[in-house]
């Protein structure tokens, strides 16, 4: 059996007709930047919220950007964001001319510890940027109380973490704006990069959509500089062919994570995820951790069965961030992570043979 870590060929084939007809369209419209499937994603994906805005980006890199840029965070800022998480949680903090200030994981949840929050807040501290990793939810109540006794905007970087939801409130409603990545592989994913912001500010929304096209909301009348980040027709077409189906999709995920823990509960030092309480995670990822993590991933590998890391090293430990000065004893909880964690396959058409395929390896080597 070959098992890849992300098959997104079955879910293509699932919906074959209607997405060859939607490209097709997009052709026949010659509706390649903006256009009907453009703002028709932008209604949907605003209505599914509950927001009032929806503003379509290029990638969920340049949404995080344009949020901090337009609340205008910049030189001589700090911004708090999670040590463990794609670089785009960060990088996109120093793109503004702040600086990232990385909090620790949680040892259990993986995301954003609100515990550590406060202790990093300084009177340069603008903003908090929580990242629901893998898909679980990070303690909203507690970052919003923090936030507003520090008078911070809260961000939230919701890249992995579409449709999560705590106290049944979800991922992305909960700050000042949210960000999403429709990134190929993400739990909504386009047939390239795109991305969007979603947001209750009339004001924000405002200038986030100038400043992403252009600085101009009507053509040739640019208020400001800007820059050019735009979600292309095709991406918006393929997004509207995939969202009736994606709340189908996440409980597929949700199930899938179900029977991965049934199946692998009690198996030597495994430690499976948990998920936090009062919260829907949503499975982008399915990460368990091994002090025998790189001889499972080789074992694995050698039965057909792709695995991942998510991430190998923390964000403060990298050489991008060396200027910092930051070491592993100011990360305990990332540091020993990162040489632990292993993502499985996840995705909602993996079948029940296949999950017990995999736990069925995972007994064997640990046996
Ligand atoms: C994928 C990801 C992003 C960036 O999204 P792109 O669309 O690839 O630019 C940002 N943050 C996190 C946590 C991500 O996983």
């Amino acid at each position: 059996m070959h098992i890849p870590f992300v098959d997104l060929k079955s879910q293509y084939h699932s919906l074959k007709p209607e997405m060859d007809a939607a490209i097709a369209s997009v052709l026949e419209d010659t509706a390649f930047i903006g256009g009907t499937h453009v703002s028709r994603f932008e209604e949907e994906f605003s209505r599914l919220y509950g927001v009032k805005h929806c503003i379509s980006v290029a990638n969920g890199t340049d949404s995080l950007y344009i949020i901090m840029k337009m609340l205008g965070i910049g030189t001589g800022d700090e911004v708090i964001t999670a040590a463990n998480s794609w670089i785009s949680s960060s990088e996109t903090i120093s793109q503004t001319g702040a600086t990232p200030v990385f909090a620790d994981v949680h040892p259990g949840y993986y995301s954003m510890d609100e515990t550590l929050l406060e202790a990093l807040i300084t009177p340069r501290t603008r903003a908090i940027i929580p990242v629901h990793l893998h898909g679980q939810m990070v303690n909203m109540d507690a970052v919003m109380d923090i936030a507003a006794r520090y008078k911070l905007h809260v961000i939230e970087d919701c890249a992995q973490s579409h449709f999560s939801e705590f106290r049944g409130k979800r991922a992305g409603t909960m700050g000042i704006a949210g960000s999403f990545s429709f990134y190929p592989g993400k739990n909504l994913g386009a047939y390239g990069d795109a991305g969007c912001i979603i947001t209750n500010d009339d004001e924000l929304a405002e200038k986030c959509r100038m400043y992403a096209r252009h600085g101009a909301l009507q053509k040739h009348k640019h208020e400001i500089e800007g820059i050019n980040s735009r979600m292309d027709g095709l991406q918006a077409a393929v997004l509207n062919v995939k969202l009736p189906h994606i709340l189908r999709w996440t409980e597929s995920r949700i199930r899938n994570a179900a029977a991965y823990t049934h199946a692998l509960k009690g198996i030597g030092d495994l430690v499976l995820p948990v998920v936090r309480p009062d919260s829907m995670h949503t499975f982008h990822l399915y990460v368990i951790r091994t002090a025998r993590r790189n001889e499972l991933a080789i074992w694995l590998k050698e039965k057909g069965i792709e695995t991942a890391i998510h991430y190998p090293t923390a964000l403060p430990l990298l050489p991008a961030y060396s200027r910092l000065g930051l070491s592993a004893k100011d990360f305990p909880v990332s540091a020993s992570h990162q040489d632990q964690i292993l993502s499985l396959p996840m995705y909602p058409e993996l079948t029940v043979e296949m999950i017990e395929y995999i736990a069925g390896q995972i007994k064997m080597f640990f046996n």
